[in-house]
């Protein structure tokens, strides 16, 4: 008998309608012969609506009852989910995360899983029943206090009990058809990608890709889980995400270069000017922002030319641009720069594959691609298995197509996929 976890996302669950419908599926998958723990979202928008509601009553709502409030959309969807599956005549019991024994630090609507304890899951599965758990949340180990785990984080409940409970696979159902060479309404030649390692499909979540929580894939190239990524719609394969695809370089063409094109709009670029050109100035810019607690991305400095002064420029998310500017003004005096400047219409365009690491001339393709169509790029970024770009906003789905086609991405049918789909 084997073990799976199968996530539904909020699209998923959106009215009752789909919740029969994944009722459906999780019975059919228990008739199967397998064990069944399902990992929930709130239904549709429910997140979304009920932080409105917290905005609308307090601006800045504590962030202790702020979880308290958003803990219960997945609470409704997964109780609704047993209910459905109680009519088809399997049982279910559902748990909310503290029941189900995600135990995490106490940093509210941003805490992060320390310890599984799925004892009750364990015996509830032993009893024969479907095991539903209200996704991205847990309970603090310290206060006991209600804690969810960052917007998007019901992937890593999911991929944390399949590794808790030695789960075969993690399945995450979603209202697309898996992780594509592109986003696809960008890109509309972009393809599914059958199979996926780890490590692009970390660089992929961490530079836009929003299919899958970046944090969820961490959690499973650590305890190396199994994941497919997968319509909740069809029945067509999605992607595996695993340790080493049998098909090579995201198992599309034997010889691919890169196996994907991310891009994200979120960030700013920030550029402090007239730094002094002198040990630990640049180390002070960087202080500051670590103090705020904003994480950076990209950094250039420039070499100072005439006068003994440098620029630093770097990235961040533009909704951390305010903090960091502020932080850094009233340090200006004691840093000794003259001027903070920033860019809120930029865009980062990423081509990433582990097919680079053995393959000269990835960097010249893709800038060339985007000199040809008249793109500018303002900063550059590689990792061993990834370059980025900043480039205008304006100019990101044009970059994007120039990458996918010079790469070789582009479906040979080259018709459009199918994608209304939001990837939740
Ligand atoms: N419902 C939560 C959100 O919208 C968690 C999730 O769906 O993963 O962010
Ligand atoms: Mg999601």
């Amino acid at each position: 008998m084997a073990r799976v976890v199968q996530k539904f996302g909020g699209s998923s669950v959106a009215d009752a309608e789909s919740i029969a419908r994944v009722a459906r599926r999780v019975v059919e998958t228990q008739q199967e012969g397998n064990e069944v723990v399902v990992v929930i979202s709130a239904m549709g928008d429910a997140t979304d609506d009920l932080m409105d509601l917290a905005q609308r009553v307090n601006p800045n709502p504590p962030g202790r009852e702020l979880d308290m409030l958003l803990t219960a959309g997945e609470r409704i969807s997964a109780a609704l989910l047993a209910m459905a599956i109680d009519a088809r005549g399997a049982t279910a019991v559902s748990y909310t995360g503290s029941q189900a024994g995600v135990i995490t630090t106490a940093a509210h609507g941003n805490a992060r899983i320390i310890d599984i304890t799925p004892g009750r899951i364990v015996s509830a599965l032993n009893q024969g029943h479907v095991v539903i758990v209200a996704g991205f949340q847990g309970v603090a180990q310290d206060t006991k206090d209600v804690t969810t785990l960052g917007r998007g984080a019901s992937d890593t409940t999911a991929v944390a009990l399949a590794a808790a409970l030695g789960a075969e696979y993690c399945e995450i159902y979603t209202d697309v058809d898996g992780v594509f060479t592109a986003d696809p309404r960008i890109a509309p030649q972009a393809r599914r990608i059958p199979q996926i390692n780890y490590e692009e499909m970390l660089e992929l979540a961490a530079n836009g890709a929003k299919i899958l929580h970046l944090r969820c894939v961490e959690y499973a190239r650590r305890e190396q889980v199994p994941v497919h990524v997968r319509s909740s719609f069809s029945d067509q394969p999605g992607t595996w995400v695993v340790a080493a695809p049998d098909i090579p370089s995201g198992g599309i063409m034997e010889d691919a270069l890169i196996t994907g094109v991310a891009h994200d709009l979120s960030e700013a670029k920030v550029t402090v000017v007239g730094v002094p050109d002198r040990p630990g100035r640049a180390a002070r810019v960087f202080e500051v922002i670590a103090a705020l607690d904003v994480n950076i991305d990209m950094i250039v400095q420039n070499a100072s030319v005439s006068d003994d002064t440098t620029a630093i420029s770097f990235t961040l998310a533009d909704a951390d641009r305010p903090r960091a500017i502020e932080g850094l003004r009233l340090a200006q005096r004691d840093i000794g720069f003259t001027d903070i400047i920033y860019d809120d219409m930029i865009g980062k365009v990423s081509v990433i594959g582990v097919g680079m690491r053995s393959h000269p001339g990835v960097t010249a393709r893709f800038f060339s691609a985007l000199a040809t169509i008249g793109i500018n790029i303002s900063m550059i970024a590689t990792s061993e298995i990834r370059i980025s770009v900043v480039v205008g906003e304006d100019d990101v789905p044009a970059a994007v197509r120039a990458a996918h086609t010079a790469f070789g991405l582009d479906s040979e049918s080259g018709e459009a996929v199918v994608y209304a789909g939001t990837g939740r």
